[in-house]
């Protein structure tokens, strides 16, 4: 049976020692300050946000909210960004995800100053990841990278594969476990014999958004599996939180498992902590 990666218990352990980040800051006269912008009225978003508020008003963090409908206009949000971008008092800016569909997520996001684009997702910093140069990195995918390293420090070498490519998880997770010296393959859904390529993994990561859709069959015995993905399902009458991977199932083949909730999804917001504590250190 699988170790069981337990992120709930993992991002209060790296969140406690992230507290004497928060202390020294305010020491030197820094009072890390996250602003959180929050446009329409996806349920999801509306918990991540909160998530994300508490953490940081356990940590000492300061966050402010801007909420909007979706009638605002484009040009006011525009306006907000900048302002946050000039405001001293305000070293991490997040541009909750996904926008309702009359707005251009890349287009705003883009706005963000770079060195206040806390989830790393501006093409500025994107591309710093690419070259293997110093940014801000996404906190998902470096969520992933410290589960990953709770059961396997050495991973060079090893075979991982990530199924998904978006820009906020799957194409900086490739890059990250490039840097780290694995051997990566990235999917997606034009990809052909996802079973068969899966089943070579000594790292699997699946990021898709698909409920699951990874099952034991696409799994080499001892591999690492890592579940990014969160889906809302139907399940006799009431609703249901899963992710891409068979949890039962796949636990009997895999070394090591991440459960969904209580997988990766803590450890996004820790790392948007310590991304925020990185740019107030350095403001
Ligand atoms: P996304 O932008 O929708 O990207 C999904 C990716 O999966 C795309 O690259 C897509 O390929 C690929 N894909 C979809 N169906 C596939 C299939 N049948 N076979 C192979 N590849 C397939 O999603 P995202 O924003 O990256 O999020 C992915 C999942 O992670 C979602 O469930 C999301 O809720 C979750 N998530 C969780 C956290 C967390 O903290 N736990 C954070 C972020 C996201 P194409 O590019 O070809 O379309």
């Amino acid at each position: 049976m699988a170790t069981i990666i337990d992120g709930k218990k993992i991002a209060e352990v790296f969140c406690e020692q992230m507290k004497e980040r928060t202390l020294k800051l305010k020491r030197h006269g820094v009072n890390p300050h996250i602003a959180l912008i929050n446009v329409g009225n996806d349920p999801a978003s509306s918990v991540y946000v909160a998530k994300k508020e508490k953490l940081a008003a356990t940590m000492g963090i300061l966050s402010t909210v801007h909420k909007f409908d979706d009638s605002i206009d484009e040009n006011d949000l525009i306006t907000l960004i900048k302002k946050l971008n000039i405001d001293k008092e305000v070293h991490a800016i997040l541009l909750q995800s996904p926008l309702p569909q009359n707005f251009q997520f890349r287009k705003l996001v883009n706005l963000i100053d770079p060195r206040k684009d806390v989830d790393g997702l501006t093409t500025m910093n994107q591309g710093r990841l690419f070259a293997g140069e110093p940014g801000v990195v996404p906190c998902t995918p470096l969520g992933v990278l410290h589960l990953l390293r709770t059961v396997r420090e050495q991973i060079a070498g090893l075979h991982a594969i990530v199924l998904g490519r978006s820009s906020i998880v799957g194409r900086p997770l490739s890059q990250l476990l490039l840097n780290a010296n694995c051997t990566v393959t990235l999917l997606h859904s034009y990809s052909q014999d996802l079973k068969s390529i899966c089943k070579t993994a000594d790292i699997l990561v699946s990021a898709m958004g698909k409920p699951l859709f990874i099952d034991k069959e696409f799994i080499k015995p001892g591999a690492i599996v890592i579940d990014v993905g969160v889906n809302r399902i139907e399940s006799n009458g009431s609703k249901k939180i899963v992710g891409d991977v068979v949890f039962d199932a796949v636990s009997e083949f895999a070394a090591a498992i991440t459960p969904v909730p209580n997988g990766v999804g803590p450890m996004t917001v820790a790392y948007l902590m310590h991304n925020t504590l990185n740019l107030a250190c350095c403001h």
